[in-house]
C-alpha cells in the first residue's frame, strides 16, 4: 500500500533523496495494437472502467504537479493518440506555467499524418516504439502490418522539427535479438536516439517474460565492441544507461530495470488515465487523485496530497524476488 508521509520541503523529492521532476500521464488505457509483451489479445475494456480524466481535470492535475516543481510531462497510454482531443490536451498542458517539456510515447499510429499537429500543440519530444525493422516480424509482434507507416511517421516527426526523437525497442530473446545491430545502424545516421528496453515482467506476461527476457548487459557489451562508450550518469537524466559514438549524433540508452541501482535514479511518478497516482511501475497500490480535481478551489489540498504521497515513494521495485506488483500490463498505467 502507498504510505502517506509528511513532506518537509519542496521542490519535490522523496524520502530517499530522489528529486522527482517528471510525470508520465496516461491519457487512455485503450490501444489499437496487440504487442505480444503488453496486450497480446488486444485491449479489452475492464468491467466498471472509470472514464478518463476530462481536460479540466487534467489541467488541474498538471497545475498541481507543476506547483511542486515538476517540469516535464510525458503523454502515454495505452495509445495516447487515440484519446479524443489529444492535441488540445497537449496544448493545454504545454501552457501550464512551470511545464517546460511535453513529450509523448506512441506506437506511431497515424504519426505520418499528424506529426506536424503534435509539434504545433507544443510537444517537443517524441518516442516511437519500433521492435523490428522486418515487416513480417513487426506484424507478428504488434498484430499490425504497419511498419512502413510507422517509419514514414518517424520521417514526418523529423520534418516537423521535434528536438528529441527516440525509437523505443523492447529487447526479446529469440524474437528480435538478431536485429540489434540493424536497429543501431538504422538510427545511427539519423539524429535519432534509441532506447533498448528490457522486457519487464507484469502480472499478465510471466510466461512470455521467462521465454524472452534478455538482460540489457548483453547489448551493452555488443555496443562497447562496436565503439560506443558509456557516459557518466547525468543529474536528472533518469534510469537509462547511456552510450555515445563519435560518428553518431543520437545516443543509445538501455533501460535495464533488473540491473543493480536502477531505482536509485528514478525521477518519475505516473498517473493513470482515470487519475490514480502510481509511485512505482511495479508497486502494489495507487491513490485516486480524482476527488481532488473537481474544482480549482481544491488546488492547495491537491498540492499537499501530492507532496505527502510522493515523499513516500518506495525505494525500489521487487522484481528480483519475482514480485511485479499489481500492474497487469504497462498499458494499464502508462509505461
Ligand atoms: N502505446 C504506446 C507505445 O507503445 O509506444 C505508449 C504506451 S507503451 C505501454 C510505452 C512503452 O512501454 C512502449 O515503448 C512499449 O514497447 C513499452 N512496453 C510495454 N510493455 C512492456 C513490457 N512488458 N516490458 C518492457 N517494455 C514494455
Ligand atoms: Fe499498445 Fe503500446 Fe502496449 Fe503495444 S506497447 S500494446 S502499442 S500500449
Amino acid at each position: 500500500m502507498i504510505q502517506e508521509l509528511r513532506h518537509p520541503v519542496s521542490p519535490l523529492h522523496d524520502l530517499h533523496g530522489r528529486h522527482l521532476e517528471y510525470l508520465r500521464l496516461s491519457l487512455t488505457d485503450v490501444c489499437n495494437f496487440r504487442c505480444s509483451y503488453c496486450l497480446p489479445d488486444g485491449y479489452r475494456k475492464p468491467k466498471h472502467a472509470p472514464a478518463p480524466l476530462s481536460l479540466e481535470e487534467i489541467c488541474r492535475l498538471v497545475r498541481g504537479f507543476a506547483t511542486v516543481g515538476l517540469w516535464k510531462i510525458r503523454l502515454t497510454g495505452g495509445e495516447p493518440t487515440l484519446r479524443a482531443g489529444f492535441e488540445d490536451i497537449a496544448a493545454t498542458i504545454a501552457a501550464v506555467p512551470g511545464i517546460s517539456r511535453v513529450a509523448m510515447t506512441t506506437n506511431g499510429y497515424r504519426l505520418s499524418e499528424r506529426a506536424g499537429a503534435y509539434r504545433a500543440a507544443g510537444i517537443t519530444a517524441i518516442n516511437v516504439s519500433i521492435d523490428s525493422l522486418i515487416p513480417d516480424r513487426f506484424s507478428a509482434i504488434t498484430g499490425h502490418d504497419r511498419l512502413s507507416e510507422v517509419l514514414a511517421g518517424l520521417d514526418a516527426a523529423r520534418a516537423a522539427g521535434f528536438d528529441c526523437i527516440k525509437v523505443n525497442t523492447v529487447l526479446m530473446r529469440d524474437v528480435n535479438d538478431d536485429e540489434l545491430d540493424a536497429i543501431v545502424d538504422f538510427v545511427a545516421g539519423k539524429d535519432i536516439s534509441l532506447r533498448f528496453i528490457e522486457v519487464m515482467r507484469t502480472n499478465d506476461n510471466p510466461d512470455f517474460f521467462t521465454r524472452h527476457h534478455l538482460p540489457g548487459a548483453s547489448v551493452a557489451s555488443r555496443l562497447e565492441r562496436c565503439g560506443w562508450s558509456r557516459i557518466a550518469h547525468q543529474a536528472g537524466a533518469g534510469p537509462a544507461i547511456e552510450y555515445v559514438h563519435p560518428d553518431a549524433t543520437g545516443r543509445i540508452g538501455i533501460i535495464a530495470p533488473y540491473s543493480r541501482d536502477f531505482c536509485a535514479s528514478c525521477n518519475r511518478v505516473r498517473v493513470s488515465a482515470s487519475g490514480r497516482l502510481h509511485l512505482c511501475l511495479f508497486g502494489d497500490g495507487s491513490v485516486d487523485l480524482r476527488p481532488l480535481l473537481r474544482s480549482d478551489d481544491q488546488h492547495d489540498e491537491l498540492v499537499n496530497r501530492i507532496l505527502c504521497l510522493t515523499y513516500g515513494k518506495p525505494s525500489a521495485h521487487r522484481l528480483h524476488s519475482g514480485n511485479s506488483g499489481t500492474t497487469p500490463h504497462l498499458a494499464s498505467i502508462g509505461g
